[in-house]
């Protein structure tokens, strides 16, 4: 071999060294490379369990959070309906509240009319006891003194005083008992078929003759000849009686009284017109309640408890019918009652006698009235 080949060989001999030694110095980069990449893997590996983990654990938790919301919801819908239930106990405890406050104000007026009763009636009472006393004590010296007949005139007048002043009251006996009895609901009507107009014309004519005693007139007019209903006549008589004596009580001398029947076919229209003093219009709504009467200041007359238009609305309403006022103050009032159509069944016979009424029965429910 000649000096060039070696020289050659031994080059490219240096060269292969030179590159083997490069690649296992890049090996053993690379291993080392590969050593922190592994490494860093196992790092990567650990930190994604431990992220994994983490989630776990926040799911669980948000789960937790979820169910704690929904606790929370229920529980908010419960409040919420605690308090609308509450909101409506507090409404319904102000309604309460308010009837109580109501019936309350309710109870001190019929207290109030209650007293102001008291007060009327133990005048109304003690007025013709006093008169009946007095006279008695009259005749008593009457009959010492031996006066007696030499006196005939005035005892006659005496003694229709004492009968006046019975029926003042038995009128108020009557009426207080009626009214109790109404009020416990123990009050009967004693019904039959009767021919209302019959009825009506027959007390208008029974009063006529005491009614131009006190200077007036008395007129009755109907668009019907006969209309058989279900009434009790008493008592409608008494309702009628009522009416005509208050009409008196109120009208000047001269004045006119009118009584009208009506058919309205469903029921019959009975009215009672005056042309006296007139009932102011704050008046108008209170005159039928129990023991209520028109301020007495206002009032020409200081007589009566205020029973009478409360009994007569009571009557009416229990043969079911109704009972209303015009008036205009110092025009006169027009008061009408409506009886309604109907027919019992039971007796069933028309009973055609017209109610005679006793001359003791108008006496007595006229007897406020002074001649
Ligand atoms: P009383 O028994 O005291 O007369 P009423 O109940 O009959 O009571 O009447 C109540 C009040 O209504 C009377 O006090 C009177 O003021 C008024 N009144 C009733 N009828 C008439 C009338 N025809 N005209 C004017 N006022 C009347």
């Amino acid at each position: 071999m000649n000096n060039k080949l070696y020289r050659q060989l031994t080059l490219q001999l240096e060269m292969s060294l030179k590159e083997n030694e490069e690649k296992e110095k890049r090996i053993i980069e690379l291993i080392i490379a590969n050593k922190e990449l592994s490494l860093q893997n196992e790092g990567k590996g650990n930190l994604a369990a431990e992220l994994i983990i983490a989630n776990k654990e926040l799911a669980f938790q948000s789960g937790e959070k979820a169910d704690r919301a929904a606790e929370l919801i229920i529980a908010n819908k419960e409040l919420a309906f605690q308090s609308g239930e509450k909101a409506d106990r507090a409404a319904e405890l102000v309604i309460t509240n308010k009837e109580l406050i109501v019936a309350n104000k309710e109870l001190i007026i019929a207290n109030k009319a209650q007293g102001e009763f008291l007060v009327n009636i133990s005048h109304e009472l003690k007025t013709p006891l006093n008169v009946i006393s007095s006279t008695a004590q009259l005749f008593d010296m009457y009959c010492k003194n031996g006066s007696l007949n030499t006196l005939n005139n005035s005892i006659v007048k005496y003694i229709d005083s004492l009968k006046q002043n019975s029926y003042r009251l038995s009128k108020l006996i009557n009426n207080i008992v009626d009214s109790s009895k109404i009020e416990a609901g123990f009050f009967e009507l004693n019904l039959s078929n009767k021919n209302i107009v019959g009825v009506i014309e027959e007390i208008v004519r029974s009063v006529s003759a005491f009614i131009e005693i006190k200077g007036l007139n008395i007129i009755f007019d109907t668009d019907i000849e006969e209309k058989i209903i279900a009434c009790d006549s008493e008592n409608i008589e008494r309702i009628l009686l009522n009416l005509i004596s208050n009409a008196i009580k109120f009208s000047d001398e001269g004045d006119e009284i009118f009584v009208d029947v009506k058919d309205k076919n469903e029921f019959v229209e009975i009215s009672v017109k005056d042309s006296g003093i007139g009932i102011e219009k704050k008046y108008l709504d209170i005159i039928f309640d129990r023991f209520k009467q028109v301020d007495k200041s206002l009032s020409r007359n200081a007589e009566g408890t205020g029973i009478g238009l409360s009994l007569v609305k009571s009557i009416v309403e229990l043969h079911g019918g109704s009972i209303y006022v015009e008036s205009e103050y110092g025009k006169g009032s027009t008061f009408t009652i409506k009886i309604p159509s109907r027919k019992v069944i039971n007796g069933n016979a028309i009973d055609s006698s017209n109610m005679i009424s006793e001359n003791e029965n108008i006496q007595v429910e006229l007897s406020d009235i002074y001649l």
